[in-house]
């Protein structure tokens, strides 16, 4: 593994540092650094802004074939755009779910005029989507889902409900996994259909997290309705393509979220330098081993990512998920016990805003220890991961499976 960038990469990092340094500026320098880990409601409408400024400019959705509007960038460039968006201090992206998720599903398992209707309003950054796959009795198991779809005309009729949905409240469409024949083994029965999120029979229900904010939400259907070609994939095929949306979830991004990590971490050295307690034994030692620690996860991940041109492969994906989780969880711990007393006492952070009327203010060391936790849920739970790592790359005998009676 070479770990220099070649002639055209030096060149696409030249040219995405210095768009980067000319357009972070003016409103947009107001934002920098904003919107990350637990606080996705900072500012808010000129992150809306940024993403929209973003994709008139050809910087979002960088990793996409230019047929598409991408630029086709290799997966190093794909690497070299997210280190350099976090090193330049960009805000948390809006489009996550979109560029990342349901674009790229689209792209490989879409019709061509499901491509032309959705893509280019996630690559401007005009239309959000979000991700209806969890269901109060099916997250791990996700092949449990109960909500149903039935044809009814040209139309699709859904009922149920999905819980945990992240940005439900600000999205125009949601890609839902449904079942859609009761009759046929559980993981034969399911289709995967584009709905449109403002109509009746759409109920959201923010949930309030421990950091007081709101990201996901429960998402009742009462006989919503899209129209009988918003399904990706064959009817009843929906459990292939659900999976693909989950091998996309992770890869080149994870590059620019070891630097966002690295960054957290430089700060809470230099709280620890300025309140006197990098010079305790342990603390220094638990500091220079988190720094080794997201040292080798980078390496690591840079090994998996090298030579592929595609979304991150079990099992590669679930050891780095693993560390990445574990390590970020660790961090939340660490940098409250380097501000130690004052970390226990609430309300020595920012005041609520107008974006974010209610929550309870936090330091970013409360914010990083009670929002990390998290990571170690989504994008399959660390137990998961823990089997897939168990039983693909160790080759232990399969977990048992639960028996129907
Ligand atoms: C911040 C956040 C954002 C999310 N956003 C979304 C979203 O946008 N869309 C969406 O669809 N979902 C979303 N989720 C849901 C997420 O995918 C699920 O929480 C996750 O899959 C776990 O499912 P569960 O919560 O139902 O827990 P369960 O599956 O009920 O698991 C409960 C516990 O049992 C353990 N467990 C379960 N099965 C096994 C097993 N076979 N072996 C060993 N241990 C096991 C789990 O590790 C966990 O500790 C989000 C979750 C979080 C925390």
């Amino acid at each position: 593994m070479d770990l220099r960038d070649s002639s055209d990469d030096t060149a696409f990092r030249v040219e995405a540092r210095s768009w980067l340094e000319e357009n972070l500026t003016g409103e947009f320098a107001q934002v920098r650094g904003l919107g990350y880990h637990g606080a996705q409601h900072e500012g808010r409408e000129v992150r809306l802004a940024w993403e929209r400024h973003l994709g008139a400019a050809g910087w979002t959705c960088v990793g996409w074939p230019t047929e598409w509007g991408g630029r086709g960038a290799t997966m190093s460039q794909q690497v070299i755009w997210n280190e350099e968006y976090v090193r330049a201090g960009g805000p948390a992206r809006v489009g996550v779910m979109g560029e990342g998720l349901i674009g790229p599903t689209l792209i490989s398992y879409g019709t061509d005029s499901q491509k032309r209707r959705f893509l280019e309003p996630i690559r401007m950054g005009t239309e959000f989507w979000c991700q209806g796959y969890s269901e109060p009795s099916a997250g791990s198991d996700l092949a449990g889902i109960r909500t149903k779809a039935v044809l009814d005309g040209d139309e699709w009729v859904i009922n149920g409900q999905k819980v945990w949905t992240s940005y439900a409240q600000w999205s125009q469409w949601c890609f839902v996994v449904c079942r859609t024949d009761p009759e046929a083994p559980r993981h034969k029965g399911l289709s995967y259909l584009l709905v449109p999120m403002d109509q009746p029979g759409i109920e959201i229900r923010p949930l309030r997290q421990v950091t007081g904010t709101a990201e996901f939400n429960e998402v009742f259907f009462d006989n919503v309705r899209t129209a009988s070609d918003m399904i990706v994939g064959e009817v009843n095929d929906g459990w292939r393509v659900a999976l693909a949306t989950l091998m996309f979830e992770r890869g080149a991004g994870l590059l620019g979220d070891i630097l966002q990590f690295r960054r957290q971490l430089d700060d809470v050295i230099e709280r620890a330098r300025k309140n006197g307690r990098s010079g305790e034994a342990v603390l220094r030692q638990r500091l220079a081993e988190a720094w080794a620690r997201l040292y080798i996860l980078r390496l690591n991940v840079l090994r998996s990512l090298t030579g592929l041109e595609g979304p991150v492969a079990s099992p590669e994906a679930s050891i780095a998920k693993l560390f990445w989780s574990n390590w970020h969880r660790d961090l939340g711990e660490l940098a409250m016990d380097v501000d130690g007393m004052d970390a226990t006492a609430a309300g020595a952070g920012d005041s609520p805003t107008d974006s974010a009327p209610d929550p309870y203010p936090l330091t970013e060391s409360q914010r990083i220890f009670l929002f990390t936790r998290a990571g170690t849920i989504y994008g399959g739970s660390n137990e998961i991961q823990r089997n897939i790592i168990g039983e693909r790359v160790l080759g232990l005998p399969p977990e048992p499976k639960a028996t129907a009676r």
